[in-house]
């Protein structure tokens, strides 16, 4: 297969150091791998409700403005729902997904009568209250059936990060029935990626590491969709001087590209993030270009 990597940013702000450094790492992971190799650029807006109109568009413009040019059309999500209903239907017909009728008040409440008060990032580990029927209740979502799933091949799930190592994870305990899609709509990004990785080719998935965690419940996804797994590159945060993961709160601010002296300067930061060397060239091209072999030579080993 014709080796495929891509960026998938969410357009609900404008770029800034963090996503430019996973735009970058993408890019230099493809072009390390000769000229038969794809770059793609997926505009992840299947959650419309947290994407900003117009945002999809000035993301392309910034990557544009440092040189980080797709090799097709970007695709869009809110384009692709055929292919997530299908792909919803698919595990449905499986028995693979289930109807949730839980507010998040519900979920607090079982999990409190068991005793648990267990939070994973902010999300509850959700009880399984609805595994078996509604109770009268009306959807509020689907959810992947997780243990079901994982019943026919017990145990963690192990896979290799290029850069981050051996990784496990045992979902269903740790992370649970999660959600595939909204009743109300919107489609879950976990769900999305894994029919898109897919259907556009990608064996080669490199990303911010913040989206880590969410490898194994992707993992699990295409083995239920009878999907083949891409390699896994996570890249390091940026931090601030305070050495948090940078946020709106402590100066995740959008990145400058206005000019291209600005738009080599965010590519150097961007770069540095990687453990590339400080940029002697003086363009965006010639800069990318020195790169490449660096980025062959740092990275560029599938596990
Ligand atoms: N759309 C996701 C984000 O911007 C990234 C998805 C991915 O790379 O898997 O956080």
């Amino acid at each position: 297969m014709r080796e495929t990597g891509r960026f998938a940013p969410s357009p609900t702000g404008p770029l800034h150091a963090g996503s430019l450094v996973a735009a970058l790492a993408s890019w230099l992971d493809v072009r390390a791998r000769g000229p038969q190799a794809r770059w793609l650029i997926r505009i992840e807006d299947a959650d419309t409700e947290r994407c900003l109109p117009g945002m999809g568009k000035h993301m392309l413009r910034q990557l544009a403005d440092c040189h980080l040019l797709p090799d097709e059309t970007p695709v869009w999500q809110t384009q692709r729902t055929a292919h997530y209903e299908a792909a919803l239907q698919k595990l449905q017909a499986r028995g693979l997904a289930y109807p949730c009728g839980c507010s998040r008040k519900d979920i607090d409440l079982a999990l409190a009568g068991l005793g648990h008060t267990h939070e994973r990032h902010g999300e509850r580990v959700y009880p399984g209250t609805c595994r078996d029927g509604l109770h009268g209740k009306p959807a509020r979502a689907w959810r992947f059936a997780t243990e079901k799933f994982e019943s026919n091949q017990p145990g963690e799930l192990h896979w290799t990060d290029r850069r981050l190592g051996e990784q496990h994870q045992d979902v269903g305990r740790e992370v649970g029935d999660f959600v595939l899609r909204r009743a109300d709509g919107p489609w879950a990004y976990q769900l999305a990626v894994v029919v898109d990785d897919a259907e556009q080719g990608v064996t080669d998935v490199v990303r911010g590491e913040d989206l880590a965690d969410n490898t194994a419940r992707q993992i699990l996804l295409q083995r239920a969709l009878g999907l083949p797994t891409p390699s896994y590159l996570h890249t390091p945060l940026v931090r601030g001087a305070d050495g948090d993961k940078l946020s709106k709160q402590n100066g995740a601010t959008p990145i400058d590209t206005a000019t291209p002296d600005a738009a080599l300067a965010a590519l150097d930061a961007a770069a540095r993030v990687l453990g590339l060397s400080a940029i002697t060239a003086t363009s965006c091209t010639a800069a990318l270009a020195g790169w490449v072999p660096e980025w062959r030579a740092l990275y560029n080993s599938r596990p």
